[in-house]
């Protein structure tokens, strides 16, 4: 027998007092997203951005976070097709990013958005240059890739407290 879920109106203020997060009360289950949504026509369903707004919109969280459930965030890929499409101008991609902050905090986002999260903070880019990587660029003359400020991105980092979210000391 499924659980009941219990509606946290806390949360769901959370996300409609923010101002991208309350044109989630515009949705009115129509499913366009979810037709046009690549992730959830290659995944049957499984990842579902239809779903996730009416369940924000409950304020169903139970459902929404704990790890079991974090392919059901963490499944989108930013694309934006869903906010293209939408009849009701409801900004789900924004809507999900608020929804994955929530999961980082909570310490379930995916170890591999962590880990890039962790390299751009320690290295100020997402992909180290290496001695390989140098040494064929210039063997097709190419140019030198410049290095970042390494501490200028840290800065910027730790101004929205990145290592705290992520756990990481620097
Ligand atoms: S397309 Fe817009 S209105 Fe329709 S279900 Fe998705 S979010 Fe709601
Ligand atoms: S932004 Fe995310 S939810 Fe929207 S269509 Fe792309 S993958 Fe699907």
């Amino acid at each position: 027998m499924e659980i009941m879920a219990t509606i946290d109106f806390d949360f769901r203020n959370q996300i409609i007092q923010n101002d991208i997060g309350n044109t989630l009360a515009y949705c009115y289950q129509c499913a366009t997203c979810s037709g046009a949504c690549p992730v959830a026509q290659v995944t049957n369903g499984k990842y579902n951005p239809r779903r996730l707004i009416l369940d924000a919109l409950l304020g169903l969280k139970e459902k929404i976070f704990g790890k079991e459930n974090a392919f059901g965030i963490w499944g989108c890929t930013v694309c934006d097709t869903c906010d293209e499409v939408c009849p009701q101008k409801v900004e789900l991609t924004e809507i999900f990013t608020i929804l994955k902050n929530m999961s980082v905090e909570k310490g379930e986002s995916p170890d591999y958005y962590t880990t890039q999260a962790s390299t751009i903070l320690e290295n100020g880019k997402a992909i180290p240059m290496q001695p390989a990587i140098e040494r064929r660029r210039e063997q097709l003359g190419l140019p030198k890739v410049l290095s970042p400020d390494v501490e200028e991105v840290q800065k910027l980092l730790k101004s929205t407290k990145l290592s705290e979210k992520i756990k990481k000391e620097v």
